[in-house]
């Protein structure tokens, strides 16, 4: 098999289906990326993120690989990495973007155990140990602008009562960055992390109302929802300086 990273710089991008993963591909794709575009139960989502990475594509040469895998499931994490080095010839760029809110906000005197394992899986150990994997394969492949993106939030910083599982996943991302930072400096693999603000996707759908009034009144500086696209264009400038 031709191995399109021969042609192409090739991104992971986790939970690429939907919202600010599907940006990411999105923008990677117009500056000329492949892309393996990683969903967990959304398959139809994933199709339609392939399709619009393709209408954005540049170059004759991008390919477009769509993975299932679970990325809080360790075996499904291997058979990740495994898909992506077979059939894409390895990557380029991860992007640790998949995560998940709380089903229900609840405040930390009521929120349940089963919520806190379930987003800690997710949204941390998920990529801290998908992180492992690829950085193990990135430095025995020992490429040049090899370089791996953290999707954290501005609640790894700010307390929200009622979802404290989420804050916590967030906040501890925010040190596994530093952490794989320092450990992958002197492989010459750059490590970045991107902290959103308030994004207008599925995940926040539901406090929309919300969000709009405080928005209105000066939560942020923009007076605007963040985008998808806004985030996709951080993430293609810092890998496009690697590349
Ligand atoms: P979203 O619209 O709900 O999309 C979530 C994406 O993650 C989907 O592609 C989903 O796949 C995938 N996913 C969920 N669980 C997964 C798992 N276990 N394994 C693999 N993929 C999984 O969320 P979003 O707003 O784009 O958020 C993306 C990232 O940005 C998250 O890490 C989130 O914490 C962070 N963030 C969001 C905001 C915001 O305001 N929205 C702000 C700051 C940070 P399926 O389509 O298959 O379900």
């Amino acid at each position: 098999m031709q191995q399109i990273r021969d042609k192409r710089p090739v991104a992971l991008v986790t939970g690429a289906s939907r919202g600010i993963g599907r940006g990411i591909a999105e923008e990677l794709s117009a500056g000329g990326w492949s892309l393996v575009i990683n969903y967990c139960g959304n398959e139809k989502a994933a199709e339609e993120s392939a399709a619009a990475c393709q209408v954005r594509a540049i170059h004759e040469g991008q390919r477009f690989i769509i993975v299932q895998a679970d990325i809080s499931r360790a075996v499904d994490r291997e058979r990740l990495v495994e898909t992506a080095w077979t059939q894409a010839g390895g990557i380029d760029a991860l992007v640790n973007n998949a995560g998940i809110a709380p089903k229900q906000r609840a405040d930390i005197l009521e929120a349940s155990e089963t919520s806190f394992n379930e987003i800690i899986n997710t949204n941390l150990g998920g990529p801290y140990f998908l992180t492992q994997l690829v950085a193990r394969r990135m430095i025995a492949d020992a490429r040049k602008g090899q370089s791996i993106v953290f999707i954290t939030s501005v609640s790894a910083e700010t307390a929200s009562i009622n979802r404290g599982d989420y804050c916590l996943s967030k906040a501890g991302l925010a040190m596994a960055v530093k952490l794989w930072a320092t450990r992958l400096a002197a492989e010459d693999i750059g490590v970045y992390e991107v902290r959103p603000g308030i994004m207008a996707t599925d995940m926040t759908s539901a406090v929309k109302e919300k969000y709009d009034a405080l928005i209105a009144e000066g939560l942020v500086p923009q007076k605007r929802w963040g985008t998808a696209a806004d985030v996709g264009r951080a993430v293609r400038s810092l890998l496009e300086g690697d590349w």
